[in-house]
């Protein structure tokens, strides 16, 4: 089972919009670009929400057959660990291994020592196909980075037996995940973590590093995007590198998590895979449940009365919404408005707000983050949420559909934007 060369990660909270995310592929198809989609859920969001991965499968299913879908597509165990991984094994082909709990935990000895001794190759100047400057790896940076690393990369190893054991060889796409943590990880890390990768004989398809700056969900990027550029294709340069050296599968690319509106670093990540005619996984869960709240008040009448009731409850239980993804959002409470004042706001003033339109001046970042994290509430309200939705999948999907394709994958893959 290989990894296309170009995947877009979806995530769909409530099992409704398969079908309007599957379109924007299929208008990338018929743009000529092959973007295949895999829907991904964290074990985090089937707690908060009360799901079960086999709904994501049979969400995905019905929507590739409702729309003949001819080309692969996935089912993700986002984020899973050897705690959490036991259910997603049936339903998923597709598994985000994270082990970013595990990096800066020592290392026996014995096996820094064993690293380094195996890997002559990853001392002194590095030259990478693609790029003018060489990493430079002294014998103490190599030593400090495999103790960082090599607890990390061994649970790799361990869950990815795990997988292997209930679903056999080449019958899923494996993807290392360590971008869940606060120091990124520099090119040369990355060489080095995807070493110890392929001696734990992991055949990883996709590796989702945390790049500098801040990947916030939802929202726009917040750093250097020069830097991130310079970094970005560093890392690219590292991926063929360890491809050719360590024998990891041709398929290996990067994978962008919290990759959903980050228009900033849209036109690096496209000018850097043309350069190196590279792929890459775009993992963009969240924005999609933000559409959604998009079309329910764009729908107007009950649809946006439901959606102001859903910024209410939010606002008021903002801490206990916020705690679970504390780094990965930045919000203003003084930037956010009472529920006094949206309770008469019009179905423009609040997808305004909303809509991730940066040039809008009436955009709110503070307001579309608490949102984001604001499923719960919609969760909570069950089949009265759920009534609306599909009352309005028409205005819904159009949403759906066109953030998808509009604003992420056309810049990303296609290299236009809006
Ligand atoms: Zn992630």
């Amino acid at each position: 089972m290989i990894l296309n060369k170009f995947s877009l990660g979806t995530g769909d909270r409530f099992a409704h919009q398969a079908k309007a995310q599957l379109q924007a592929c299929m208008q990338a198809l018929s743009n000529g670009i092959e973007v295949v989609p895999v829907w991904n859920k964290s074990n985090r969001e089937h707690t908060i929400i009360g799901s079960e991965p086999t709904s994501v499968r049979q969400a995905a299913d019905s929507a590739v057959k409702a729309l003949n879908w001819k080309l692969p597509y996935f089912c993700d165990a986002d984020h899973i660990t050897l705690a959490t991984v036991d259910r997603f094994l049936a339903p998923c082909d597709f598994f985000t291994i994270d082990v970013a709990d595990f990096i800066g935990q020592p290392a026996e000895t014995s096996e820094v020592d064993a690293f380094v001794r195996r890997h002559p190759e990853l001392q002194g100047s590095i030259e990478l196909a693609g790029v003018d400057e060489a990493l430079e790896v002294n014998a103490q940076d190599l030593r400090q980075a495999a103790q960082k690393f090599l607890a990390a990369t061994k649970k790799a190893g361990e869950v990815y037996r795990k997988v292997l054991a209930a679903k056999g060889e080449g019958n899923f796409i494996p993807e290392i995940s360590m971008d869940e943590t606060d120091r990124a990880q520099s090119p040369v890390e990355l060489l080095i973590i995807l070493a110890a990768l392929a001696d734990e004989g992991i055949p990883v398809q996709t590796i989702a590093p945390k790049f500098s700056g801040r990947f916030n969900k939802g929202v726009e990027y917040v750093g250097n995007v020069a830097q991130f550029e310079r970094e970005f294709s560093l890392d690219l340069a590292a991926i063929s590198y360890a491809v050719k050296r360590f024998g990891l599968p041709q398929s290996l690319k990067l994978s962008v998590h919290s990759g959903s509106d980050k228009f900033s670093i849209y036109p690096a990540i496209h000018t850097c895979i043309k350069r190196f005619n590279a792929g890459v996984h775009l993992k963009t869960a969240g924005t999609t449940w933000l559409e959604e709240l998009i079309g329910m008040a764009e729908a107007d009448g009950d649809g946006l009365a439901l959606a102001k009731e859903i910024y209410a409850e939010a606002l008021a239980h903002r801490e206990e919404l916020c705690a679970p993804y504390a780094t990965v959002i930045d919000i203003d409470p003084a930037k956010l408005p009472s529920p006094d004042e949206v309770r008469v706001w019009t179905a423009e003033q609040y997808t305004f707000a909303l809509r991730h339109v940066p040039s809008n001046a009436a955009y709110n970042s503070s307001l579309r983050q608490l949102l984001h994290v604001g499923f719960k509430v919609a969760a909570k309200m069950g089949r009265r949420y759920l009534d609306l939705v599909e009352a309005n999948e028409i205005v819904i999907a159009k949403n759906v559909t066109a953030n998808l394709y509009i604003r992420h994958i056309a810049p990303v893959f296609l290299g236009f934007n809006e």
